[in-house]
């Protein structure tokens, strides 16, 4: 059963449970996806029914970030941890690597996904990557088709919340291919385009203040958090 978060349910699972998941999937027959929202992401499911629906409907709904796990925490569900979508990823690729798979990386500015590529490639031996494109597309269907020719097993989807999440749900079966993860900026951290915040941030809960002082312009978008905290507390009052 998952764990209600302001109308988002998330999967009760280990960062390794969640790993184990994802690959069971890449190896079981149909077209599965995997969201990895943050409290922005809960905000945006909260007005917007449409992006609720793809987000709810994935196969592996994952917190990426400590937001989450704090406001599943203070609704009295606590979840076991955050699993953040780019770990999530690498663990994916390392066993995916070991097994020969195929990733297609699908999103970013022009360059970025090649790049990407290339890096992954370097850092993953064994892993092949089926096909690269940025994000900035008119058209679903040349995408699509590009992407089932490529015959990858799995598509990294990386045009950012919400477009990806209804990305997958629309086009995923059509791509041909057993997994699709929606993974926000993670190939310009792949592509070392964008640093992701130091570990000491990381493990402190802080990794949203690292990139608000980077980025600042992502301000706007974060005053979603205390949106997010206002609207737990409401929630938990309410229970
Ligand atoms: N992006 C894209 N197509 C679009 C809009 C965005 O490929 O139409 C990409 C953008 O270049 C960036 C990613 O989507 O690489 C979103 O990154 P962001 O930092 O917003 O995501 P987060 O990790 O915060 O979810």
């Amino acid at each position: 059963m998952r764990i209600d978060v302001l109308g988002v349910g998330f999967d009760n699972v280990t960062m390794a449970e969640a790993v184990e998941r994802g690959t069971a999937l890449l190896h079981t027959e149909g077209t599965h996806y995997v969201v990895t929202p943050n409290p922005e992401i809960v905000e945006v499911c909260r007005e917007n029914p449409e992006a609720r629906r793809a987000v709810n409907g994935a196969d592996l709904v994952l917190p990426d970030g400590i937001g989450v796990v704090k406001g599943a925490a203070m609704l009295g569900t606590p979840l076991k941890e955050k699993t953040p979508g780019i770990e999530f990823a690498a663990h994916l690729m390392e066993r995916m690597a070991g097994e020969g798979l195929s990733l297609y990386l699908l999103g970013a500015k022009p360059g970025v996904a090649e790049q990407a590529a290339e890096n992954l490639t370097r850092q993953y031996p064994g892993l092949v990557i089926a096909g690269a494109r940025d994000g900035y597309f008119k058209e679903d269907g040349p995408v699509v088709e590009a992407i089932r020719q490529s015959g990858a097993d799995a598509v990294f989807v990386c045009l950012g919340a919400p477009k990806q999440e209804l990305w997958m749900a629309k086009n995923g079966p059509a791509t041909g291919a057993h997994l699709l993860c929606g993974l926000g900026g993670s190939l310009d951290v792949f592509a070392g385009t964008v640093e992701r915040a130091p570990k000491f941030w990381c493990d402190h809960g802080l990794e949203w203040f690292y990139r608000l002082c980077r980025e600042p312009r992502r301000i706007g978008r974060m005053m979603k958090l205390p949106l997010f905290l206002v609207h737990v507390k409401r929630e938990k009052r309410k229970k």
